[in-house]
């Protein structure tokens, strides 16, 4: 065994953090800050770090608070889960995880659906491909251009965008499709009707020059670290109707961040394209545990039983991260989140929309619900990384906490739990266009 030095420090100063988790955690961790800023604890919408300052938290961990920060009815299902039984694995049943299943199955949408659960969406996205590229019997898979779908080898494999894809060695073939943004590309100018129909003929033309079957498309309805774009409405179920199903290729939609009634019209993202029925697989993570690691896969059964092994998961289905889901998706159906995610959503719209009005450097306000992208530009119109990094810095300053993405890093994410109040929207909305106006007249 080698041991690491200690790094020198006078004895009455101890190390900052930062330079301990630069020393022992990838680089390419804990990067959205100068100063990275190290939380402690959390209440409702806010949470506040080492020095006691409170910020209005408007990413939720990247979609992941969904209710509340310490939400006293999933600490207590966890806390009791924890005492009675901490662990368990896929090889014995508890009654929590059974319960948990049966409820996503029946939301789902998706008729005889069967649900396998995971520890985080990469995890559920892979599983999706290894059952639909084992029920097809082909490695070759659909995704769209700017999509992101985890950090393991086959979901990186299969990213459409190489800024956030550090492999070109993929397990799979992949075709990348378009429809995904709507503001660049050979199809930016058209209307949503030829927009898609365009999208269509060339999902068609690209799959005529392929040989051999492909096992199906998988596709967020709306990206997530894509900056929060998405094609128009009813997309996919040109998708299903047209050329998917024709051809037996499954759709499998990543829900990861659009589920549990994020985009607040809807409770799936598919839903706004369920035209021609529901996706054949449907990934799930981020939001249903509300922080706790779960995240899972619907499948039509036989599909999820395609698979002869015995495929077993350690953690997938711990007792304790089903029981604090079960409480947290209790919460979310009994206070109809989602429709506070579609009201709350309009508030923040409404306000950011003058915003950008008021502020050139604003170019688009975009998204669903309560997944609302802001996207910045230089004095030149193009799209702009420093903008966005220094909205980070002065909104934090200001007590704000938001996210940000999008391919070139120019998009700002705002994604507040769903429990967002509406003095909170408001607050949350001026803070935002106080950094906004910072931010422009340092860089203007
Ligand atoms: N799918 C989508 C749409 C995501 O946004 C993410 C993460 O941001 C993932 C999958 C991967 O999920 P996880 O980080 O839980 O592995």
């Amino acid at each position: 065994m080698t041991t690491q030095e200690p790094l020198p420090t006078p004895l009455d100063e101890p190390v900052p953090l930062i330079a301990r988790h630069r020393a022992v955690t990838p680089a390419w961790l804990a990067l959205y800050y100068a100063d990275p800023i190290e939380l402690t604890h959390g209440e409702g919408r806010h949470v506040w770090d080492s020095d006691g300052v409170r910020y209005l938290d408007f990413f939720g961990g990247i979609l992941t608070t969904m209710t509340a920060h310490a939400l006293p009815e999933v600490t207590k299902a966890v806390s009791e889960q924890a005492g009675r039984l901490l662990h368990s694995s896929t090889l014995y049943l508890s009654t929590p995880m059974v319960e948990l299943a049966e409820q996503i199955a029946m939301l789902s949408g998706i008729p005889d659906a069967k649900v396998f659960f995971t520890t985080s969406g990469t995890e559920a996205n892979d599983a999706a491909l290894l059952l639909a590229t084992s029920y097809r019997r082909s490695n070759q898979v659909l995704a769209m251009r700017n999509s992101y779908h985890g950090r393991s080898f086959s979901t990186i494999g299969i990213t459409g965008n190489s800024s956030w894809s550090p492999t070109s060695l993929s397990p799979l073939q992949t075709l990348y499709v378009h429809g995904s943004v709507r503001t660049s590309g050979p199809f930016a100018h058209l209307g949503d009707r030829a927009f898609i129909d365009a999208c269509v003929a060339d999902l068609e033309d690209m799959l005529a020059q392929v040989g051999g079957p492909v096992a199906a498309l998988i596709a967020e309805p709306v990206q997530g670290v894509g900056g929060f774009t998405h094609g128009p409405d009813g997309l996919f179920a040109a998708f299903k109707r047209q050329v998917l199903d024709r051809l037996g290729i499954l759709w499998i939609s990543d829900e990861v961040q659009t589920g549990w009634g994020r985009t607040g019209d809807h409770f799936w993202g598919w839903e706004a394209h369920g035209q021609s029925g529901p996706p054949d697989l449907l990934t799930f993570a981020k939001g249903l545990g509300n922080g706790l690691s779960i995240g899972g896969v619907v499948a039509r059964a036989e599909v999820m039983d395609c698979l002869g092994a015995n495929s077993i998961s350690t953690f997938g289905g711990s007792p304790v991260t089903t029981a604090g889901a079960l409480a947290n998706l209790r919460y979310l159906l009994e206070h109809d989140l989602q429709g506070n995610a579609r009201r709350m959503g309009r508030i923040l719209r409404q306000r950011l929309d003058v915003t950008a009005r008021q502020l050139p450097m604003v170019r688009e306000i975009r998204g669903k619900g309560l997944m609302i992208g802001v996207e910045l530009v230089d004095q030149d119109g193009q799209p702009s990384a420093l903008a966005a990094a220094t909205v980070l810095e002065r909104a934090r300053e200001l007590g704000l906490l938001i996210g940000k993405g999008g391919p070139q890093g120019s998009t700002l994410r705002i994604a507040p739990p769903l429990t967002l109040t509406e003095d909170e929207a408001v607050e949350g909305a001026e803070l935002l266009r106080e950094a906004l106006r910072q931010a422009q007249q340092e860089l203007w």
